[in-house]
């Protein structure tokens, strides 16, 4: 790792992030050369952190995955939330003919068949669009907590992720839920109505259900499969590369 390698990079600003508030945190992005890009999944975490960006008018730039398969609630979030800070967060879409194949490979709803179905999805309609909402930038922002779940207990406030080329910021990494919900009261931020309805979590309308009492808060995200530590392959790579329908 050499003084100015990007490896380098991230590891200062880690350090740097870890002293600052949330909105410092984004400021010190914002200020820094280069394209940062935020990817909102409409979550209460990063509802939290689109008021942030929206309320100093930050020069980061809002997308989401529009995957085809979200939720109504969600995708009426997206236009009130654009609404209420002034802000315009770009939509990135699967491609029909990666969507064709999937489907024509494993049926459109063939996720709940297998693991390998389910990656494969995730890839088509989520993978893929992220790399078109990613290219060309130099920091992607996200809304990772360490307290989510076991997987993310190790989160830092930035690293770099060889795999994109780009250093990869968590502006969230050590807010609890509590401190989530405090500022989603103190700043009026517009949240999905599913919370209420015991969605913590929140994906895609198939994949997603409500969790019961006690249970941790992604558990209602793919339940039908087994490992603790099912992820989107967004934050975790997951998908073998055989199981990547090739578009007919
Ligand atoms: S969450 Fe479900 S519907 Fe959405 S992309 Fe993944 S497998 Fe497909």
């Amino acid at each position: 790792m050499t003084l100015h390698s990007p490896e380098h990079t991230a590891q200062a600003l880690d350090a740097r992030l870890a002293a600052a508030s949330l909105q410092e945190r984004l400021a010190i992005i914002a200020a820094e050369e280069g394209r940062a890009v935020f990817t909102t999944s409409l979550g209460i975490e990063d509802q939290v952190i689109t008021a942030a960006i929206g309320l100093a008018q930050l020069p980061i730039s809002v997308s989401t995955l529009e995957t085809g398969r979200l939720f109504k609630q969600t995708l009426d979030l997206i236009a009130e939330t654009e609404e209420r800070f002034g802000i315009s967060i770009e939509r990135f879409v699967p491609k029909q003919d990666d969507i064709d194949a999937y489907a024509a490979k494993f049926g459109l709803n063939g996720f709940y068949e297998s693991v390998e179905a389910r990656h494969a999805c995730c890839h088509v309609r989520k993978l893929v669009p992220l790399a078109e909402a990613l290219a060309g930038a130099r920091f992607w922002i996200t809304g990772l907590r360490r307290s989510q779940s076991g997987n993310r207990a190790a989160t830092p406030f930035a690293e770099y992720d060889a795999e994109r080329g780009l250093i990869k910021v968590n502006p969230l990494a050590d807010w609890s839920i509590e401190d989530i919900n405090a500022y989603v009261e103190a700043e009026s931020v517009p949240t999905n109505p599913l919370h209420k309805r015991g969605y913590p979590s929140i994906g895609c309308e198939p994949c997603t259900r409500a969790i019961k009492p006690g249970e941790p808060e992604r558990a209602g995200r793919w339940w039908w499969e087994n490992d603790e530590k099912r992820e989107c392959g967004l934050h975790v790579p997951e998908a073998p590369a055989s199981a990547i329908p090739t578009p007919a």
